[in-house]
């Protein structure tokens, strides 16, 4: 699945850096996720590290993206050589 970060977001800019595949940037209001970007991590940390760092727990499970381990592997070997052949 891909994690989604909701309108309780308090702009902190703490989980941006965090994120392993840049899929956080800031939105029109409030920081936004790129499911295509979201693995929940995996490939990298055994938990989502955007959700680790939130100060207010504003990053739930995006209900329009909900996949599978396989699935986030896949587009974690998918992001790996997108960034590789891009040098
Ligand atoms: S769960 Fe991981 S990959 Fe997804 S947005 Fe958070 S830090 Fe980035
Ligand atoms: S850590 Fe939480 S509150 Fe801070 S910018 Fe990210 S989503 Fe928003």
């Amino acid at each position: 699945m891909a994690l989604m970060i909701t309108d309780e977001c308090i702009n902190c800019d703490v989980c941006e850096p965090e994120c392993p595949n840049q899929a956080i940037s800031l939105g029109l209001e409030f920081y936004e996720i790129d499911p295509d970007r979201c693995t929940e991590c995996v490939g990298h940390f055994d938990e989502p590290q955007c959700v680790q760092v939130c100060p207010v727990s504003c990053i739930p499970v995006n209900p329009q993206h909900v996949e599978d381990k396989e699935s986030l592997w896949a587009k974690y070997r998918r992001l790996q050589a997108a960034s590789v052949s891009a040098g």
